[in-house]
């Protein structure tokens, strides 16, 4: 165990010297995780950084993440039972979409995260996350709500990006239903 703390130690301080792609010149912190259970079962995957997350190093803080938060909540999830990340650790600048040479340099750490925390359940959330974890050119609003299974590994759910629900709240009940889904199926391999 005091082994696989080392490991996880070693691994932030490699994202906080990162300098494999352009995004570290002007992040002022690596944004690598947030979860008080480093063997959650749920990991939940958006796409980068924001102004919030970038000036406090953790995701999901700003308003997006009170909505996901807020969900979170109401569905009972225990803040055992999550992790939340992104594609890539370092903030796009003006929130622009990553490219790909930036979410390919930083895969290797989610990678990492996946290897480390071993999640049932991978919530894929908007578009980017689908992208990089599930791949092929499927649309979020096609394949939300779906399950897709990599047996013996884990179930990946994708759903919309909060921020998506901000700007168009008729999204909200859909990911509200998604994460019920992953909830019941926590609750069935829990018990
Ligand atoms: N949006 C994301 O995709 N990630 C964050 O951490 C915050 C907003």
């Amino acid at each position: 165990m005091m082994q696989d703390l080392k490991l996880y130690e070693n691994f932030v301080k490699a994202c906080q010297n990162c300098t494999k792609c352009d995004l570290a010149k002007t992040r002022t912190n690596v944004v690598i995780g947030r979860g008080n259970n480093i063997n959650a079962p749920v990991m939940l995957v958006g796409e980068g950084p924001g102004e919030q997350e970038d000036l406090t190093g953790l995701p999901f803080v700003g308003r997006a993440g009170k909505l996901l938060d807020h969900l979170l909540n109401a569905l009972i999830f225990s803040p055992e039972d999550y992790y939340i990340c992104n594609i890539v650790k370092c903030r796009p600048p003006n929130n622009r979409e990553p490219t790909r040479e930036e979410a390919e340099a930083c895969l290797p750490y989610l990678r990492f995260q996946v290897r480390y925390i071993k999640p049932k359940i991978i919530v894929c959330l908007g578009g980017t996350a689908l992208r990089y974890i599930v791949g092929g050119d499927a649309r979020i609003t096609k394949v939300r709500g779906n399950w897709v299974d990599r047996p013996g590994f884990f179930r990946i759910m994708p759903t919309y990006h909060p921020a998506a629900v901000l700007r168009d709240p008729s999204k909200k009940e859909e990911l509200y239903q998604d994460m019920k889904k992953v909830k019941e199926y926590l609750d069935s391999i829990s018990s």
